[in-house]
């Protein structure tokens, strides 16, 4: 059996008790026996803490590929870190963001199980030696990897897998030394230095951060999972056919492993030194077999930490992908050479990871089409050029268990009513909801368990943050990490400039908004935590202006995490995906909002490009630059103060910006926002100011009329079967790892009502 090994720094699961009862279709079942005992299903699961291994959308693609695996019968496991501390709690006081640690095991965790008998040592630091039978590699610092499992169970088929999350563990012999009594002492504090490894996850999201124990985890995660992976080819019959020597022929076909983003690759070297060095093979049997994606290229200096990785580099890939290959392909063509090159130039020599992926993987792939082709085209033109078989694409998807059927039962239950239950692991089949987008009934039971939705949602947010929201306003979401690739700041133009017009003729209609902003800035991101500021200070003058009324509020959602989307996500009807275009790989959110029936506000940017052509373009709001105006514009040089001068509503808000009008006790706390966005705005805000604002316009008319709208919102619902990740991880397995996922049906269990 080919066994497929899914590594990831991030798994970003959230709650674990209600994907349980789903998968196993036991939530009937359960909500009946805690009735009987006087207890409420919800009220249980609001009790759990979210297991929030991960920063945002990367390591929620995790958790929804383990999802898929298990569904689609892959025999797959999840591998990576058991961070003692996940994301931080997110506090807001007085508009500001603070960070909470975030102890999710204080508790305990039943759903890991450890498994001591599976621990591992890991080495860092040390030396080469040089002997009779090749390197040896010591004085090293050992550290234990212990495993935890956690099970992964698949949607109704009788299949279990397995997330395995490495925690580090100081050995009993940590520090052991002649002791005097201080020294004991010492000693045991110190096996803390071994056991940081596991601590906390890195809260950054699409930034890379060098630091020390950050490249620890990497290869501690690599390190341990390998040996795992390598343990159990021998254990099986195609690894142990020679008692005295173990015959890897067979690992390339049995062993598929699947890399989330660059953060793992560490794996391409550290599985050529064990090969190499520890099972003493020949450079050309170490057959490349594995797979990665990768988003930005980055630097690492990887020796320190394992002395033996610049040797296999410079041996093992050099020696396969050596530059005469390329010059052979490419005669005379040096700068090309120089810039394919694994080895940076440089005083101190750098291993580029990026390049050192594409090379040793046998496939790369993007997340989403516009992604896979910006990379063939830009980053890794060279490499496309140079082995254009290499390069794929996968469009990302989320899994329709959590974020339909158990998030939104409602809109589950009136969807199976008309096509069956069947759609749930085979979500194309929403396109005979098409059959239905004139069907008065139809339309009215979309519309209701919409408003039924929103109306739970503001039940919520009064109980638990005591803000009233209007029900019947137009719920217009902003949920995701900040950043300003992400455009928060675009966001707050349009609540100012539509503050601005209220307030200009107060008499007029408007169509009432609710907007609301949520996610968490990466701590030491000064740029994210003024944008947080901002839209909390918006919201303290706009919510108060009694001119204003009900007509705009302007709410941010604090601590946004896995199970607060399960909550929002039902309750849109406007989700805003305005990126920069060229700058969101793929994203999963704009695709959550899309099942859950919202129309999407978006730029021609990710998978965005992707919804617009299923749903088709006149049923999406498009607006802004494409890939290609971007580009133009960058060629002409972008000048913020033009659109400034010509266009006299965006002069205003940024005038209020920098006056004070939402900071009156602090009249220049926006200035370095205001600054960015006039002298040095990356992601070119204004340029796109105008569109949004008339796109915006055109949601707002729309809005008044819920039938055509509630029509839009069905030929959404109905065309977004291609995003879920049954589909991604159905190419993965066939495109990538060779394999044919088999998907089995089995009686569902007892259940009273079904
Ligand atoms: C889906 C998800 C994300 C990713 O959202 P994007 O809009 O794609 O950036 C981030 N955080 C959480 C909690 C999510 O559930």
């Amino acid at each position: 059996m080919q066994r497929i090994y899914y590594l990831s720094l991030e798994f970003y699961m959230g709650r674990t008790l209600q994907n349980t009862m789903v998968n196993l279709a036991l939530q009937n079942a359960c909500d009946e026996a805690t009735y009987q005992l006087g207890l409420d299903m919800e009220e249980l699961q609001e009790i759990e803490e979210d297991a929030g291994l991960g920063n945002g959308g990367l390591g929620r693609l995790a958790a929804c590929f383990l999802d898929s695996m298990a569904t689609l019968g892959l025999a797959a496991y999840g591998y990576g870190i058991r961070y003692e501390f996940g994301i931080f709690n997110q506090k807001i006081c007085g508009g500001w963001q603070l960070e909470e640690a975030d102890d999710w095991l204080r508790y305990g965790n039943p759903w890991e199980k450890a498994r001591p008998e599976y621990m591992i040592p890991v080495h860092f630091y040390g030396r080469i030696q040089h002997d009779h039978d090749g390197v040896k590699w010591v004085d090293t610092q050992v550290v234990l990897a212990l495993p935890y499992d956690t099970p992964v169970p698949g949607y109704r088929n009788n299949t279990v897998n397995t997330m395995r999350l490495w925690s580090a563990r100081a050995p009993n012999e940590f520090n052991l030394k002649d002791f005097n009594v201080g020294g004991y002492i010492q000693a045991v504090l110190d096996r803390n230095l071994a056991e940081n490894i596991s601590r906390v996850l890195y809260p950054n999201d699409n930034f890379f951060e060098g630091k020390e124990l950050r490249l620890k985890q990497e290869y501690f995660v690599v390190a341990a999972t390998l040996q795992d992976i390598i343990r159990r080819f021998k254990s099986s019959k195609f690894g142990s056919r020679d008692p005295v020597r173990t015959s890897f022929d067979a690992f390339p076909d049995k062993v598929a492993i699947q890399l989330n983003d660059t953060h793992p690759s560490l794996t391409i070297p550290e599985l050529m030194r064990v090969l190499v060095d520890i099972e003493k093979l020949d450079w050309d049997k170490v057959r490349p077999c594995m797979g990665g994606n990768g988003c930005r290229d980055f630097l690492r200096q990887a020796r320190k930490i394992n002395p033996q990785h610049s040797k296999s580099l410079y041996q093992g890939v050099g020696q396969r992908f050596s530059c005469i290959k390329v010059y052979a392909k490419f005669p005379g063509d040096l700068d090309r050479m120089r810039r394919m090159s694994m080895v940076e130039e440089g005083s101190v020599k750098r291993i580029n990871m990026a390049h050192l992926c594409i090379v040793g993987s046998h496939a790369v792939n993007g997340v989403a089409r516009i992604h896979s082709e910006i990379l063939k085209a830009t980053v890794f033109k060279d490499f496309y050029e140079f082995e254009p078989h290499k390069f794929q694409n996968k469009t990302n998807g989320i899994t329709p268990r959590r974020w339909l059927v158990l998030c939104n039962p409602g809109l589950a239950e009136i969807i199976a009513e008309r096509i069956g239950e069947d759609y749930i692991s085979d979500l194309d089949q929403l396109k005979k909801l098409l059959a239905f987008v004139e069907d008065e009934g139809f339309i009215r039971d979309i519309a209701k368990v919409k408003q039924e939705n929103k109306l739970k949602f503001s039940a919520y947010l009064e109980k638990e943050y005591k803000v009233k929201i209007n029900p019947n306003s137009l719920f217009d979401i902003q949920v995701k990490r900040i950043h300003e690739y992400k455009r928060q700041l675009l966001n707050c133009l349009h609540i100012i400039t539509f503050y601005n017009r209220i307030k200009k003729e107060p008499n007029k209609h408007f169509v009432p908004r609710t907007i609301m902003i949520g996610g968490k800035a990466a701590p030491g991101y000064h740029m994210a935590k003024m944008i947080i500021k901002l839209i909390t200070s918006i919201g303290d003058i706009v919510n108060n202006d009694p001119v204003i009324g009900d007509r705009l509020k302007v709410i941010f959602l604090e601590n946004y995490r896995v199970s607060l989307a399960e909550k929002v996500v039902p309750a849109a009807d406007l989700s805003e995906q305005i990126s920069t275009a060229g700058t969101e790989a793929s994203g999963t959110g704009n695709m959550k909002f899309m099942l859950n029936g919202a129309l999407t506000i978006g730029t021609m940017d990710g998978a965005n490009v992707e919804m617009a052509e299923e749903a088709g373009e006149e049923n999406f709001f498009i607006f802004g630059m494409r890939v290609e105006d971007v580009d133009e514009l960058d060629r002409k040089g972008y000048c913020a103060k033009d659109y400034y001068d010509h266009i006299p509503e965006l002069k205003q808000a940024i005038d209020q910006m920098s006056s004070g009008f939402f900071s009156p006790k602090q009249p220049d706390l926006f200035k370095d926002i205001v600054n960015m966005l006039m002298y040095h705005d990356r992601f070119k805000v204004f340029a796109d100011y105008e569109a949004y604002i008339k796109c915006q316009e055109k949601v707002s008319a729309l809005y008044k009329n819920t039938k055509e709208w509630t029509k839009k919102v069905i030929k959404n619902i109905a065309t977004s079967g291609k995003f879920s990740s049954d589909r991604t991880i159905a190419q993965y397995a066939r495109e990538i790892w060779g394999v044919e996922p088999t998907r089995q049906k089995i009686p569902a269990p007892d259940d009273p009502r079904e």
